[in-house]
C-alpha cells in the first residue's frame, strides 16, 4: 500500500501516483493511464503544483455552467475515478449533474468495475452501461456515450479526456469543462473552459465555487462572464515558462 511519510517534500505527488498504481491493479485504470498521469505529473511540477489564479477563475466559471445548466453531466475515466472517486461525487451532488463513465479504452467490465467504485463513494445512480448514444465523427468505440447522458447533456465536464473526442464533443454545440494540465493540448483548446490544474485540486474547488455560487444567478453570469479561455491559456503556458 501507501507508505510515503508525510514530510516528504514531494508527498501530494507521490501518494496521487500511487493511487492511480492501485487503479491499475484494481481494474480501474488502464495502463495508458499511467503514462497520461505521467504527462501531467510534469506539467503539475512546472505550475508549483499549485492551482493557479487564472484556473481557480476557470473552476468558478465551470461551477457556473453545471448550475446552469438543463442538463450537466460529469464524464468519469479511469484516472479521475482512481483519483477522486469521492470528490467526483461530492461534486455531481453540490451542481445537479450525472455521473457517465466514458473510456477512452471502453470495456464493459472495467465500466462496471469504476460504476461500482463511484458507488462505493455514495454515487447512486452511474451512468455509462447503455451506450446507446453515439458522438458524430469518431470510431464506433470511442463514439459510445448514454443517449439520456452525455448524448443528452448540454454541459459536460470532461477531466482529462482526449484530444479527439473532445473536439467531436465542442463540434457538437455543447459546452465542454475540461480539467487538463497541459495548456497546449488539444483538450484543453477544444474547452469553453479549460482549467489548467491537477484534477486532485480541481474537482475540489469546483465544489467550493459551486456552493458559493448556488442560488445566486448574479455571481453565476459574473463567472462566466469574467472568463476568457484564451487568456487563461496563455496564462497557463507563462506560468509553466517561468514568465509570471
Ligand atoms: P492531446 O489532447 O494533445 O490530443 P492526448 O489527449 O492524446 O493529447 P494523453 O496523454 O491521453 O494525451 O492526455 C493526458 C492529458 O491529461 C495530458 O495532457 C496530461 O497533462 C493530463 N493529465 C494527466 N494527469 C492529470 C491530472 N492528475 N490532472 C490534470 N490533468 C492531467
Ligand atoms: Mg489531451
Amino acid at each position: 500500500d501507501v507508505d510515503v511519510p508525510e514530510s516528504h517534500p514531494r508527498y501530494e505527488s507521490l501518494l496521487t501516483r500511487h493511487r492511480i498504481e492501485a487503479g491499475v491493479d484494481a481494474g480501474i485504470t488502464s495502463r495508458q493511464g499511467l503514462i497520461a498521469q505521467g504527462r501531467g505529473e510534469a506539467y503539475d511540477y512546472l505550475l508549483g503544483e499549485a492551482t493557479i489564479d487564472s484556473a481557480d477563475r476557470a473552476e468558478r466559471a465551470a461551477a457556473a455552467y453545471l448550475l446552469g445548466a438543463d442538463h450537466a453531466v460529469v464524464s468519469v475515466n479511469g484516472n479521475a475515478a482512481a483519483l477522486v472517486p469521492g470528490e467526483l461525487v461530492e461534486l455531481a451532488a453540490a451542481t445537479g449533474a450525472d455521473l457517465e463513465v466514458n473510456l477512452f479504452n471502453r470495456t464493459e467490465e472495467r465500466i462496471e468495475r469504476i460504476a461500482d467504485y463511484l458507488r462505493e463513494h455514495g454515487a447512486d445512480e452511474v451512468k455509462g452501461l447503455t451506450a446507446d448514444g453515439r458522438i458524430p465523427g469518431l470510431d464506433h468505440e470511442r463514439a459510445k456515450v448514454d443517449a439520456d447522458g452525455i448524448g443528452d447533456a448540454d454541459v459536460v465536464l470532461v477531466p482529462l479526456e482526449d484530444g479527439d473526442r473532445a473536439e467531436a464533443l465542442g463540434e457538437l454545440g455543447k459546452t465542454e469543462l475540461v480539467v487538463d494540465l497541459n495548456p497546449l493540448s488539444r483538450s484543453a483548446r477544444a474547452a469553453t473552459v479549460p482549467i489548467v490544474d491537477n484534477i486532485i485540486r480541481a474537482i475540489p474547488g469546483i465544489t467550493a465555487h459551486a456552493r458559493d455560487l448556488a442560488d445566486d444567478a448574479d455571481a453565476q453570469r459574473a463567472a462566466i462572464e469574467r472568463f476568457d479561455a484564451d487568456a487563461a491559456l496563455s496564462d497557463a503556458e507563462a506560468a509553466i515558462r517561468g514568465g509570471v
